[in-house]
This record gives structure tokens, C-alpha cells and sequence, in this order.
């Protein structure tokens, strides 16, 4: 049997197993999600952590600000979420992915909708959506686009020297230097 005849043989076996089992469809969907996420978390986590981890008081007034002091989760089903009360400042892109500590990747969310995030590295299409929807609430003038990362940063956590961040370069507010 020739090596082609096997692998055919092979594939064909697995369709077939797979077609007679439904179940192992889920399973292999799952399972292709779970290292598609694991791959996508290793590129992310590439560029090093933000050494700063929590935001500043004068970013997350702005954070809050441009949001119009609302939640600013939104599901597919509910439209944007209603809250406005205890909002915090977090980052869309995971501090713990790489996720720069910065207003261009900083959003408001509420208490429930901050606990409920897990550290998911979001979808560039996900992006391109709350990027839309927020031209509709945020002030005019004010820039829509998230920006995952910062500069990268050394193993000793300093800044390179002459690195500039499209964050900062898009930063549209003053922010205090701690
Ligand atoms: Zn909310």
C-alpha cells in the first residue's frame, strides 16, 4: 500500500468515526479553541507585561469620562449593559496578555462585567466593533481605536530608549506621571 493509500485510509476512518460519534465534533471544536487560544496568548504574551499594572486616577477619569460614565460591556442580545454606578477602569486587551496599561487600551466597565472577564486576548474584529459603537457615546473628536500594546519593554522592566508607543502617540488626555 502506498504511503498516500494509508494516509487516506487514515483521514477516512477518523471522518468516519467522527460522523458516527456527534459528540466528538464538540469535543474537537472545543479542543481546537482551547490551542487556538493557548497559541494566540503566547504571541500576546510576547511583547512583556506593562510594568505599571493598574491605571492612574487621572486615566481612569479619563477612561470614565469619554465613556459617558456607562458600562461599556455590550452583548449581541442586551445592546450596551445600563450601568453607571461603580464603574472601574480595565483593559481590553489583558494586562497578563501583554496589554498596555494605557487609556488607548483602557474601557469602563462595570463591577459584574469586570469580575466576569476572564483574560481572553480579544478578536481584532471584536475591536472593530466597539471601536464602531463608540463613535455613537464618545465625545467628538475623541479616538475610537484600541491600542493592545505599548512599547516593548526589557527583561528589567525599563522602557527602551527611543521606542514610541502608538498608545501614547494616540493618547488624547494628559496623564499624571505616576
Ligand atoms: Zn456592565
Amino acid at each position: 500500500m502506498a504511503a498516500g493509500d494509508l494516509v487516506g485510509a487514515v483521514l477516512r476512518s477518523v471522518l468516519a468515526a467522527v460522523l458516527s460519534t456527534p459528540w466528538l465534533i464538540g469535543v474537537l471544536l472545543l479542543a481546537i479553541a482551547k490551542v487556538v487560544g493557548l497559541g494566540r496568548a503566547v504571541v500576546h504574551g510576547g511583547h512583556g507585561r506593562d510594568p505599571r499594572r493598574t491605571f492612574s486616577r487621572a486615566e481612569k477619569v479619563a477612561l470614565l469620562e469619554r465613556a459617558g460614565h456607562r458600562c461599556e460591556h455590550h452583548s449581541w442580545l442586551l445592546g450596551r449593559c445600563r450601568e453607571t454606578e461603580a464603574l472601574q477602569a480595565d483593559h481590553v486587551h489583558p494586562h497578563s496578555r501583554g496589554g498596555a496599561t494605557d487609556v488607548a487600551n483602557g474601557q469602563a466597565l462595570c463591577r459584574r462585567h469586570n469580575r466576569g472577564k476572564a483574560a481572553r486576548v480579544p478578536w481584532g474584529w471584536e475591536l472593530a466593533g466597539m471601536q464602531r459603537r463608540r463613535r455613537a457615546y464618545f465625545p467628538p473628536g475623541s479616538v475610537t481605536a484600541v491600542v493592545r500594546h505599548g512599547p516593548r519593554v526589557r527583561s528589567t522592566g525599563v522602557r527602551q530608549i527611543g521606542a514610541v508607543s502608538g498608545a501614547r502617540a494616540l493618547r488624547n488626555v494628559p496623564v499624571d506621571a505616576d
